[in-house]
Formats: structure tokens, C-alpha cells, sequence
């Protein structure tokens, strides 16, 4: 498992809802809460790391002693919004993009959790533009398209990570739009 960096389609893909929660579910959300970690991360949703899955890991703390902040979210829907604020977010698929972002203040949302329990959260704050981040990946959406403000040049930052992106496809290391559809089929197949 890793993380994909932009313009990986993925990125830009509209997942379907999570039908069967089984072992290997269980096996994937491990191995997401272990890279997101790694990464210093406080969220990481199933398209980033490749998967067209409704699913996200999240840890509110950011650290892995803290499993109390740990949630894993599938399927969710935001039900309310209320409020907004503009804040600053970096994203794993985005090294060194640091953008402002404008999100809800409050969120009133729905997941099933991974004993397929469906529940109801608020969150304010930096919780809640965490849900709001993560459920955008899950529909295609990415930061930058939300932004305000950047850090640093965001439209050179991009252009540099689409020129690398190409250059690992004719190197083989990232698939080509017919391998990724092939790929994507695959698995939905297997679990939405
Ligand atoms: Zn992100």
C-alpha cells in the first residue's frame, strides 16, 4: 500500500459506498492507520492510497498512542453543515502544498463504523475540516480546488507534480488510464 500523489485518477474518482466490511477491510484499515501515521498525517481516505472505496481512517491527536482518537469512517454522509472558517490544510497527496481552505465550522455526519455500525457525529473545528477534507477525497475532490489562499505558488506546485506524475507513467511506476480502469473495475467488483 501507498499514498498517490496528484494528478493520480484516483484522486479525481467518485468512490461507491462500501458494501461488505470483511477481514480484508479490517487488513486495509490497519495498514492505512500504520501509513498515516508514518506520514504525520491525521486523516487518510481509500482513494489515496489507491482503493475506489468509501472508507476513511482518521486520528484526531495525529498520534498512534491515542487510540481513543481513532475512528474509521465508512460510508459517510454529511448530513449538516453550519458556519464557515478559513484555515490552513496540507494533505499527504499534496507533499508541501499548504493551502487555506474554507470549510464548515459545525458537522452533523453519518458512517458506519467497522463493526458496521451506523452512527452519528458533531464535529466543530479542526475535527470538522478533517470530515470535510477526507469526505471530499471520497467523491474526487481535492483541497486545492476548494482553496482560497496558498502558501507558496500553488499553480507551479501543481504543474511540477503533474510533469513528475508523467514521467513515472512512461517509466511504468504509476498505471495508464487503461491499467487504472482496469484496475478500478477490479475491485469494485470485489467489494461495492
Ligand atoms: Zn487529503
Amino acid at each position: 500500500m501507498r499514498i498517490v500523489k496528484y494528478p493520480h485518477p484516483m484522486l479525481s474518482y467518485e468512490s461507491k459506498p462500501l458494501r461488505i466490511i470483511d477481514q480484508t477491510i479490517r487488513d486495509i484499515v490497519a495498514e492505512m492507520f500504520e501509513l498515516m501515521y508514518a506520514s504525520n498525517g491525521v486523516g487518510l481516505a481509500a482513494n489515496q492510497v489507491d482503493l475506489p472505496y468509501q472508507l476513511i481512517v482518521v486520528n484526531t491527536s495525529g498520534q498512534r498512542e491515542k487510540k481513543e482518537h481513532e475512528y474509521v469512517f465508512i460510508n459517510p454522509v454529511l448530513l449538516k453543515l453550519k458556519g464557515v472558517e478559513e484555515g490552513e490544510e496540507g494533505c499527504l497527496s499534496y507533499p508541501g502544498l499548504r493551502l487555506i481552505v474554507p470549510r464548515a465550522r459545525e458537522v452533523k455526519f453519518q458512517a458506519v463504523n467497522l463493526n458496521g455500525e451506523l452512527n452519528t457525529y458533531f464535529w466543530k473545528g479542526f475535527e470538522a475540516r478533517i470530515i470535510q477534507h477526507e469526505t471530499d477525497h471520497l467523491f474526487g475532490r481535492s483541497f486545492y480546488e476548494r482553496a482560497t489562499a496558498s502558501i507558496g505558488d500553488m499553480e507551479l506546485a501543481l504543474a511540477q507534480m503533474k510533469d513528475e506524475y508523467a514521467q513515472r507513467v512512461s517509466s511504468g511506476e504509476e498505471p495508464t488510464p487503461e491499467q487504472f480502469a482496469e484496475n478500478v473495475k477490479k475491485w469494485e467488483s470485489e467489494r461495492s
